[in-house]
């Protein structure tokens, strides 16, 4: 299996590889600068080149970038949109550089202006993106349907997909925790959410699971994660989710908090002993 969490690059992007390894991961997802703010700075060439370096050496893969927090490509607020825009073709450009061939989304948020005027913004953002020929596939991670948020249902990603103009560039992350807290019950019903995710996506679009448990109920919209085990999906939950071939197969990275209750390190092996696999030494 490939299981991994959200890894710093606190000092310099090419340290999250020996950090990733350090905690036993095998895939790890990054930011690739501060996600907290608009401004980043270009990656040095030395740092680029010993990131793929120590990458080359270890059996990682893949790493998978996530998007900065403060872009919204679905805003009404044409200077906002602009900045979102221009954030997601540098961090494609900045995958490109890196050999990182997943870069994570969020849909945003239409505030207020309407689940359609979201939907075309969303598409012209994405289909911009997408006219510079990235080498990284864009991947839309559903939501757990807070207020005016977009890509919560699987339909509703579908629809932003169909109006794509190369709809190949673009794939889908699906988040526990987002899908539970979104009304799917895949604490008890994983087999069925999955043929619905199949037959309404398509599992060839699949490329990552974000592997959370919920600190909300089934169908309470609270993006809140937990270790894994302890939300509630729960263990029984996620040995299901683990039991099922379709997500076994596929990159597994937490977005679990670190507490006095457990560390990254607990959590991965956590996700072992539900998997009822060894832990690799
Ligand atoms: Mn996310
Ligand atoms: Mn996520
Ligand atoms: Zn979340």
């Amino acid at each position: 299996m490939r299981i991994g969490v959200h890894i710093s690059i606190a000092g310099s992007i090419d340290r999250s590889v020996e950090r990733a390894l350090k905690i036993g991961c095998n895939t790890f997802q990054l930011f690739t600068r501060n996600p907290r703010g608009w401004s980043f700075s270009d990656i040095p060439e030395d740092v680029v080149r010993s990131f793929k370096e120590r990458l080359s050496k270890v059996d990682i893969s893949p790493v998978v970038d996530h998007m900065p927090y403060l872009p919204n490509l679905a805003t009404p607020n044409e200077e906002v949109y602009k900045k979102s825009v221009d954030t997601l073709k540098a961090e494609l450009e900045r995958c490109s550089q890196l050999g990182i061939p997943y870069l994570v989304t969020h849909l945003g948020s239409h505030l207020g202006s309407g689940e359609e005027k979201g939907c075309q913004r969303l598409v012209s953002a994405l289909n911009s993106a997408l006219e510079t020929g990235p080498k990284c596939m864009i991947l839309l991670e559903n939501t757990s349907g807070q207020k005016n948020s977009m890509g919560t249902t699987f339909e509703d990603i579908r629809a932003i997909m169909d109006r794509l103009e190369e709809p190949e560039g673009v794939g889908f992350c699906f988040d526990t925790c987002h899908a539970f807290a979104g009304g799917y019950d895949v604490k008890t019903r994983i087999g069925e959410v999955l043929d619905e995710l199949d037959k309404i996506i398509g599992l060839e679009r699949l490329k990552v699971v974000h592997l959370n448990d919920s600190k909300g109920d089934l169908g309470s919209h609270l993006d809140r994660h937990e270790h894994i085990g302890l939300g509630k999906i729960g263990e029984d939950g996620f040995r299901s989710i683990l039991s099922d071939k379709r997500i076994r197969s596929l990159p597994l990275i937490m977005e679990t908090p670190v507490d006095s209750r457990r560390d990254d390190r607990g959590n991965i092996v956590k996700v072992y002993e539900l998997a009822g696999l060894p832990l690799p030494q």
